[in-house]
């Protein structure tokens, strides 16, 4: 199957030529032929099997066939973070870029004037994150009436209860009749259920078994102490000489604190989390793709959707509270028919997140301890009395503005 099979007007097509894919892939064929035909669907495909081209070609073509005007938003994409959006418009404008469709985007972060003119002077695509959307929603800069596409990207992120006050804010403010996707690498129970009060008739396009992590991804996991981790990730680093690796903590501390560390390791590391300004953001980011920076430590707020060419690395030095979080993270590799690395640290106390991951994904992943970084016997696991709410936990490594606890978690599961 090419391109040229779904019926694309050829100046989308000549995108497609530029970006040197063969074919579709999968998620991609089954897709696009639905959105084309105006379903409502719910996609789920592993991470980095280019979901944005599944919904980004139909919604341009549909555009195209009506002829862009501008006058209105006709096609709205909420992301969960500002990076998952500043990079889906991106390729919005990259598959775009011989049409005269005005693509938009909307993030908090940085000041509204730049995009409250932007929406004046008209825009077809619109691409947002909740907070900011909701902010020119109420200062009336812009009309969300003639949305007729409505996706949700990483659906399962953006639809759980952290966000779910500010999607019923914007959902009540777009028209009954429009065609909505949902997409991601995972959908939790809850989002399944969720889905049929948002969802008419919804076409499934499921390419794997339900929460499958990317097929060429080998996972590792060490046992380590708590307090020899960070030895170990500099250790793995320098040693087996990874020029680019992504690392991902639990709270916004912790990347701080990491990252920091790790510089004086010699190991050049920035830290990314929802407490930093939006330019560290997009520099930290910038400077990481471009390898200026060997490690980026970051919190959830770089798991979802993050498109780093060539990343072959990724340590969970801290694993998630959220099984499906897992998935997420070490789908930054292996991404596009690459293969990858994720190493996981687990120490004493952990292992029930672990337990957690092996169910989700219905596979064993065996700890191995590395000659010199064995945990040590004498250490036993604490009681841990205070319980934690997951979703909050979430939020706020996503979130910006409010400084984290470190929050230590119950013992959930069964334990090894
Ligand atoms: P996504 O899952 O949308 O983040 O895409 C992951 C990566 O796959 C991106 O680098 C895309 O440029 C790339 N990609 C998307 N579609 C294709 C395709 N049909 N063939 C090859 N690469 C693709």
């Amino acid at each position: 199957m090419t391109f040229s099979s779904f019926s694309l007007d050829t100046v989308l097509l000549r995108a497609i030529t530029e970006s040197a894919y063969d074919e579709p892939t999968e998620i991609q064929k089954q897709s696009i032929p639905l959105i084309l035909a105006k379903h409502d669907v719910m996609a789920r495909a592993q991470t980095g099997t280019g979901k944005t081209a599944a919904f980004a070609l139909p919604i341009l073509q549909r555009i195209l066939i009506q002829q862009p005007c501008a006058q209105h938003v006709r096609a709205l994409v909420l992301t969960p973070t500002r990076e998952l959006a500043q990079q889906v418009y991106k390729s919005f404008c990259h598959y775009g870029q011989f049409t005269h469709i005005n693509i938009g985007i909307a993030y908090g972060g940085v000041s509204t004037k730049n995009q409250i003119a932007e929406l004046k002077a008209g825009v077809d695509i619109l691409i947002a994150t909740p907070g900011r959307l909701i902010d020119l929603l109420n200062s009336e800069s812009v009309n969300l009436d003639k949305i007729e596409t409505l996706v949700f990207d990483e659906a399962d992120r953006i639809l759980d209860m952290g966000f779910k006050e500010e999607i019923d804010q914007i959902t009540e403010r777009l028209p009954r009749n429009k065609q909505t996707l949902l997409f991601s690498a995972t959908f939790a129970d809850e989002i399944y259920k969720m889905s049929k009060n948002i969802l008419v008739d919804p076409k499934i396009v499921e390419i794997d078994e339900k929460n499958k992590a990317a097929d060429d991804v080998e996972q590792i996991v060490y046992a380590v102490d708590a307090d020899r981790k960070r030895e170990l990730t500099s250790y793995l680093i320098g040693s087996k000489n990874w020029q680019q690796v992504l690392v991902f903590t639990r709270t916004k501390q912790c990347a701080d604190d990491l990252a920091k560390e790790m510089t004086k390791d010699g190991v050049k590391s920035s830290a990314i989390h929802g407490d930093k300004s939006q330019g560290a953001r997009e520099k930290a980011l910038l400077e990481f793709k471009e390898g200026k920076v060997r490690a980026l430590i970051a919190t959830d707020v770089a798991a979802r959707g993050i498109d780093i060419k060539g990343l072959n690395h990724v340590i969970n030095y801290e694993l998630p509270y959220n099984a499906e979080d897992y998935v997420h993270r070490i789908g930054r590799t292996a991404r596009a028919g690459n293969s990858g690395l994720a190493v996981s640290l687990v120490s004493i106390g952990e292992e029930w997140l672990l337990t957690a991951i092996e169910e989700l994904l219905d596979i064993r992943l065996l700890q191995q301890w590395l000659p010199g970084y064995e945990p040590d016997p004498t250490k036993i696991a604490q009681p841990k009395k205070k319980t934690i709410n997951k979703k909050n936990a979430r939020k706020d490594a996503l979130s910006s503005g409010n400084k984290t606890n470190q929050r230590r978690p119950t013992p959930r599961g069964r334990r090894r």
